[in-house]
């Protein structure tokens, strides 16, 4: 068979991207934007709702609520099981082993501040930084994994080093090797930059970093909703990631990491269910996940997450992953087209985001603009002002997609620049 048959034969048995039957799944999406149909391309912040996410949290509040674990009432009892079979679920889909745990949280932010706490407070657990150890961090980072890192640097005395992008916004492996060293503590980086896209290698960097002898850290907040996140085939001992960025609810997220690295974490939130006992002088800390899990749980929130986990996994995510990239790819063409544009990262098709900058025009101008024809996007610095001032300081526009999104949408988005440009450059 020739290739081009081959190829053909691979179409007629590959189904087409359901990306109409995608769209009904989600109310939001018949909304008007000041009498245009929406055009959601702000999906790196938050991404929207399926039906399915919100008929699970509206059955698990109205028949199941309870707090859990410290009841011995039926409902208590189901919540309980509820909140672990989401977490079973998520581990599934995160790809844990045996030796691996998962801890709820708010979301990445409280995620990567739990893991950047525990390792420096050495309160009930020895800490794991002390003076002369070192912090290595890339310049990539959103801020949720930049500044605790400096806090646990002052707290502990361990030296914060950046591995610094080149001015396209890029890290690369030799600057990593240059930078660990046999003091390397600690290496945290992102899975894809939200600020420009730019998807760094970060499997690799990952194991460089372990093999350093350092605990590595994974930003997985932009990567989680279409990247095929498999942990136990990561050099990876810590992963954070939020649930708002893959289609569940706001307000959580979860931490995942190898058991004996969660071991090492004092803990950050101090309360009801994460003690085995407490007197007025002292407490001794639960076993995992407990101890990591203080205070009341956004249960409803898990139970979301888990069906929002399900919910991507039955489209697939190799397919989302493609169908994102390919939006990106389109987007960042057309807008690379558009005179007085510079796309950041221009010719990477790795990720669901792609930023802008327009020459002698203010982001937040286009970000009007763009509203004015119902296209939702994002403009400023992304909370990763490092790597904005790499890269020339300015602010940008960025848009980002996510599976319910269409080539129509990314073209729609292309002519709109281009109409907002010419009313204001
Ligand atoms: N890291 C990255 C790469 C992000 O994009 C974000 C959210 N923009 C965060 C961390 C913080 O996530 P959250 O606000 O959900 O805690």
């Amino acid at each position: 068979m020739n290739e081009a048959s081959l190829r053909d034969r691979h179409d007629a048995e590959t189904p087409p991207y359901p990306v109409e039957t995608i769209r009904t799944q989600f109310p939001i999406l018949a909304r008007k934007i000041r009498g245009r149909p929406l055009v959601y391309l702000d999906n790196a912040a938050t991404t929207q709702v399926p039906t399915a996410v919100l008929d699970a949290v509206r059955e698990f509040e109205s028949t199941t609520r309870a707090n859990i674990h410290r009841g011995v009432h039926t409902l208590s009892q189901e919540s309980t099981d509820a909140f672990e079979r989401a977490r079973e679920r998520l581990a599934g889909f995160l790809g844990l082993g045996d030796q691996h745990g998962l801890v709820f949280t708010s979301g990445t932010t409280e995620a990567l501040n739990t893991v950047a706490y525990g390792l420096s407070a050495g309160d009930g657990v020895p800490a794991s930084l002390g003076p002369g150890d070192e912090i290595v961090v890339t310049g990539l980072e959103h801020h949720a994994n930049l500044i605790p890192w400096q806090r646990a640097a002052r707290r502990s005395g361990a030296t914060l080093r950046v591995l610094v992008p080149d001015t396209d916004g890029r890290v690369h492996l030799d600057g990593l090797a240059s930078i660990l060293g046999p003091r390397t503590r600690v290496f945290a980086l992102t899975a894809c930059a939200n600020a420009t896209g730019y998807r760094p290698p970060y499997e690799t960097m990952l194991r460089m970093a372990s093999e350093a002898g350092a605990l590595t850290v994974l930003d997985a907040a932009q990567a989680v909703s279409h990247e095929t996140l498999d942990l136990a085939a990561l050099a990876c001992d810590f992963m954070a990631f939020s649930s708002h960025k893959m289609y569940g609810p706001m307000g959580i997220g979860g931490l995942a990491g190898r058991l004996a690295a969660l071991e090492r974490l004092s803990p950050l939130r101090l309360g009801g269910d994460m003690v085995d006992w407490v007197s007025l002088e002292d407490a001794a800390f639960a076993p995992l996940p407990s101890r990591l899990e203080g205070g009341t749980q956004n249960v409803a929130g898990a139970v979301g997450m888990a069906t929002a986990a399900r919910y991507i996994d039955e489209i697939g995510r190799p397919r989302i992953d493609t169908h994102v990239r390919r939006l990106r790819a389109r987007a960042a063409e057309g807008l690379a087209r558009i005179d007085g544009i510079r796309v950041l990262n221009p010719d990477s098709a790795d990720s669901a985001i792609v930023a802008f900058i327009a020459r002698e025009v203010h982001p937040h101008d286009i970000g009007t603009l763009l509203d004015e024809r119902g296209i939702a996007v994002r403009t400023g610095h992304h909370c990763a002002m490092p790597l904005i001032e790499r890269l020339g300081g300015g602010p940008t526009t960025r848009a980002s997609f996510a599976a319910y999104n269409t080539d129509e949408e990314a073209d729609r988005l292309v002519e709109a620049v281009a109409a907002a440009l010419k009313v204001l450059a």
